[in-house]
């Protein structure tokens, strides 16, 4: 089967050089760069269901990828398999190493509300309640029910005259589904599992109207526990003024764009707002710093609530390898500039219906990609050095790239001369030198230090190699590859270069930005097991710190 391509750059890099889920038969080739792109070469295959979103295939398309055809290929030779629904274990533990899925076992825990609400009581059980209090009081009915009527009533008789508000969601519906909003016990009504929640009825407000956040973030591997977040997201919506004396009104209190895009104001020029229902988080922080909010503080809030709560459940995920997951979080900022969490969504909507989907999620994708080839490459490396060390087995990583050199190691695995990053969570020196062009990419802690993050607001600099290796030529066929392997060197990976001319993977990827592990103690409190309790001390350490910093210059200004 022969592919036509356009000849991008991408595709040009899938082309020049890089097997992947290929048909044993063919010849071996030669991987010389540049080699006009050949009819015997084949481009990543990528495997889909009638649940994949539209924006991964054509986003696939476009870097090169073609479709897996089962009456033309065999059962085996696909690299990314996508889709909405989760994967039975069995698939998990056949997956092979030139395969990746985009989900991971076990992380409903973190995407049904009503486990999640139960990880996050256990961990606040064990760590103190102040560390999450970030979800706000949640019950889960009917178990809870006694416990919820208790404290209904605790609270009338502490607000005397003043109403309480509640929020009931069905644990395993999405898009705003069967929620009610009340403050009169006589007006909940649920059937199925659900929870109930204090509603936060002091949201910040843009204009008059109600807003949350989606954040993405993607988990790379839970052994060890890896997160990236994305600096760019979306803010969504309510279309109508945010209004307590009228708790009917989805319009006004959920902000779910599957129920906006329908209402009679969607179209409407709003309040500050403008037409539609979503902003792009960039025009949301260029906002807030408008009206001289500390935008930095907020997202440095916001990743912490990410890491405690995928913290909750990393100890009780499954071992699985080669997948990932990515997820959506929705954030309630109120009137304070405290980030509550309302959900964590599995298979986060990709559906494109406006200008900030577009521009958001498209790229979105991209990055994922792109993260995919990081993490692949992050363990070749590791394979190739313990390949070195005597391990059985041949890296496929160190023979793909045949630069006649060792693969350098982890920059945030060795505490001298690539240190990325120090002891306490600050860019470390020798990390900014070595990445001049970019030094976000290449410093883990670069998310939670106050100097160095900032809430999304434009593109990341690429960095460009110094000096490329010219002659990768692969004289023995390797029959299916791995995604690093073939797309190791594809655009927009985000490398950085040493100052020897090495690769090395910095712990960004397009807007990825690597929040955990964010320094080396708890990159040490995460291998080998999971030290939760060393990782919360220094989550501590560190958010007492960035308070600070932004007190400081809270004072500074004035
Ligand atoms: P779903 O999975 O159905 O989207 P969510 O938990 O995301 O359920 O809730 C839907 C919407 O309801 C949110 O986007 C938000 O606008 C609103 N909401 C949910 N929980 C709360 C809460 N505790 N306080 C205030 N608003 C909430």
């Amino acid at each position: 089967m022969c592919s036509v391509y356009t000849v991008t750059r991408s595709s040009l890099l899938v082309l020049s050089g890089y097997n992947r889920a290929c048909n044993e038969k063919r010849k071996p080739y030669q991987m010389a760069e540049d080699e006009p792109p050949g009819a015997s070469l084949k481009p990543l295959v990528f495997r889909v269901d009638e649940t994949t979103p539209e924006v991964v295939q054509s986003v696939l398309l476009e870097r090169g990828w073609s479709k897996f055809d089962q009456q033309e290929q065999n059962m085996e030779d696909w690299n990314l398999y996508w889709r909405t629904s989760s994967f039975r274990m069995a698939e998990h533990v056949n997956v092979k190493p030139w395969q990746c899925l985009n989900h991971h076992p076990g992380t409903t825990r973190l995407t049904r509300k009503d486990l999640l609400a139960k990880h996050l009581q256990h961990m606040e059980r064990l760590y103190g309640a102040p560390l999450y209090e970030f979800l706000p009081p949640t019950f889960v009915m009917p178990h809870d029910y006694s416990k919820f009527v208790a404290e209904y009533f605790k609270e009338k008789q502490v607000l005397d005259a003043k109403l309480s508000y509640w929020i009931c969601k069905p644990a395993e519906l999405s898009r705003g589904r069967g929620i009610i909003i009340f403050s009169d016990i006589k007006n909940l009504i649920f059937a199925d599992t659900c929870i109930i929640q204090k509603y936060i009825c002091n949201p910040l407000l843009v204009g008059r109207y109600k807003c949350d956040l989606r954040v993405y973030v993607c988990v790379t591997g839970f052994k060890p526990l890896t997160i990236y977040i994305y600096q760019e997201g979306l803010v969504r919506f309510a279309t109508e003024k945010f209004d307590l004396g009228n708790l009917q009104n989805s319009y006004a209190h959920l902000t779910n764009s599957s129920i906006n895009r329908s209402g009679a104001s969607y179209e409407k020029i709003k309040e500050v707002v403008g037409s539609g229902c979503k902003w792009t988080l960039t025009r949301f922080f260029s906002y807030l710093r408008s009206w001289d909010v500390d935008d930095l503080l907020l997202w440095q809030k916001i990743n912490r609530v990410v890491i405690l709560t995928v913290l909750a459940i990393a100890p009780s995920v499954p071992f699985a390898a080669n997948c990932f997951e990515l997820l959506g979080f929705d954030i309630l900022i109120d009137d304070n500039l405290k980030p509550w969490l309302l959900e964590v969504n599995y298979s986060p909507g990709l559906s494109l219906d406006c200008s900030a989907d577009v521009s958001v999620k498209r790229r979105l994708i991209h990055d994922t990609i792109e993260l995919m080839h990081l993490h692949s490459l992050r363990n070749e490396r590791k394979e190739s050095c313990s390949a070195a060390n005597g391990s059985p087995g041949v890296s496929l990583a160190r023979k793909d790239r045949g630069r006649g050199r060792d693969l350098p190691h982890e920059s945030f695995s060795q505490p001298g001369s690539r240190r990325a990053f120090s002891k306490d969570g600050t860019p470390g020196e020798k990390g900014v030198t070595a990445c001049p062009e970019n030094q976000h990419t290449c410093q883990p802690q670069a998310v939670l230090s106050r100097q160095e993050v900032r809430p999304p607001t434009r593109e990341p600099p690429k960095a460009k190699p110094k000096a490329r290796a010219r002659h990768l030529a692969l004289k023995t066929l390797i029959p299916r590859v791995s995604l690093i392997q073939a797309h190791g060197r594809e655009k927009g990976l985000s490398l950085c270069v040493q100052p020897d001319s090495s690769w090395v993977p910095g712990p960004q990827a397009g807007n990825f930005v690597l929040i955990f592990p964010f320094n080396e103690a708890t990159f040490g409190a995460s291998r080998n097991g999971l030290n939760v309790r060393r990782i919360i001390q220094e989550l501590q350490k560190l958010t007492h710190k960035q308070c600070s910093q932004a007190a400081e210059e809270k004072t500074k200004r004035k």
